[in-house]
């Protein structure tokens, strides 16, 4: 959960560094005013060699990634894209904004994309695959690469809550053709708002990279007002303040998991010898950034009583079981869009991913696991257990 956790000094003197040189906040040009400060540059630069990839390009969140992503690719109208049925509402919007269909998936046992459900999904004109790492945890990455390749269709790694996590030694979001990173509040990195897209082709890098700025191909030959294009776009810039930040945050990024894994541990050794608790899987070779600790239980009234039972001892739990609204399409009947591809109801068309989500707790996890409360959390879920 927590970069704004260890935001100190360091984000603070990123910040003056801008000040000191002129001030100027935005990422091109103003070459003489500047001083040789390029904040947002550097940060590209800097998460490209954190996840070994040529090419990153911040933007202004990871839902805008996501339909930068798109464009990249040419996904529109006329095209599918398919997604997982637990997910933040974003990756669908990132979808319909790019007029292009939404088709859910339901999700495994590692609560992510179910790589044998996937190959039902898949329609003629489905493009693109988005997967998402729910909570940091890996999704079967190599089973759902092989199903892409398969049908031709393209992977997109929603990395959101996977930045710094990694899949047999390769790190999550550059798996895929494209990978989204977001630095929101409430992620493991944080600019305040922001996000990140990593790519394989140098080709769909200059085309994302033009795309989210108007079409700008920033070509060096000519001055930026004279600038070449060959496409429109719109704009999803990052700003330097953003960019600075992004600079402290990232150095911090290594930390943060540390502290997370740690915490996330001991809340396994916490409950796990309770009889009925069953820890979400993590697939093998797949290292978590341990955003969350999630197990499920027999039935969704004890998952909802230890979500009470932690309340009452100052404790609480993060996305499950009470956000699932926001974080299941079974509930989405406010996107019309999704629900036409699903022939019009959504509530009964992934029972597999609903009676997960609907019998699992998800904890939240600190960086300063020292001061947690284990004892809480144990007591909290064997009285739930216990009815
Ligand atoms: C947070 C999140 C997003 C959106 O990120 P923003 O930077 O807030 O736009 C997209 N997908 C998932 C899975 C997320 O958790």
């Amino acid at each position: 959960m927590p970069g704004f956790e260890v935001v100190g000094e360091e984000e603070f003197d990123q910040i003056r560094s801008i000040f000191d040189a002129g001030g100027v906040l935005f990422r091109h040009g103003f070459d003489n005013l500047r001083d040789g400060v390029y904040k947002v540059r550097d940060f590209e630069n800097a998460f490209a060699d954190e996840m070994r990839v040529d090419h990153a390009l911040a933007v202004s969140s990871c839902t805008a990634a996501l339909r930068v992503a798109l464009a990249a690719l040419e996904i529109g109208s006329g095209d599918s894209v398919v997604i997982p049925a637990f997910t933040f509402v974003a990756t669908a919007e990132a979808v319909i904004e790019a007029g292009a269909t939404p088709i859910c998936c339901e999700v495994d046992d590692t609560f992510n994309l179910c790589p044998l459900d996937l190959e039902r999904r898949i329609r003629p004109d489905t493009k693109a695959v988005i997967v998402v790492h729910m909570l940091g945890v890996p999704a079967r990455l190599d089973q759902i690469a092989e199903v892409c390749a398969g049908h031709g269709v393209d992977l997109i790694e929603d990395t959101a809550w996977g930045c710094g996590g990694s899949f047999q030694g390769t790190p999550l979001g550059t798996w895929g053709r494209i990978g989204t990173y977001s630095f929101d509040f409430a992620k493991t990195m944080t600019t305040g708002e922001g996000g990140m897209l990593v790519f394989r082709d140098q080709a769909d890098y200059h085309a994302a990279a033009a795309w989210h700025d108007h079409g700008h191909e920033n070509n060096p030959a000519v001055p930026r007002w004279e600038d070449t294009r060959h496409s429109s776009g719109f704009n999803y810039r990052m700003s330097e303040l953003q960019g600075a930040v992004g600079l402290a945050q990232l150095k911090k990024l290594r930390a943060v998991i540390d502290g997370q894994t740690r915490h996330h541990d001991g809340l396994l050794e916490a409950v796990r010898d309770i009889e009925g608790v069953m820890p979400r899987i993590c697939p093998d070779s797949g290292v978590s950034t341990c955003d969350a600790f999630v197990f499920s239980v027999n039935d969704a009234d004890v998952a909802r009583r230890c979500r009470e039972e932690l309340l009452a001892r100052g404790a609480g739990t993060k996305i499950l079981p009470e956000a699932v609204s926001w974080h299941f399409a079974g509930t989405w009947d406010h996107m019309p869009q999704l629900a036409a591809a699903h022939e019009g109801s959504l509530a009964d068309e992934f029972p597999q991913t609903r009676g997960l989500l609907e019998r699992s707790v998800a904890l939240p996890t600190t960086v300063n696991a020292d001061a947690a409360d284990y004892d809480a959390v144990h007591d909290s879920v064997r009285a739930a257990v216990l009815g």
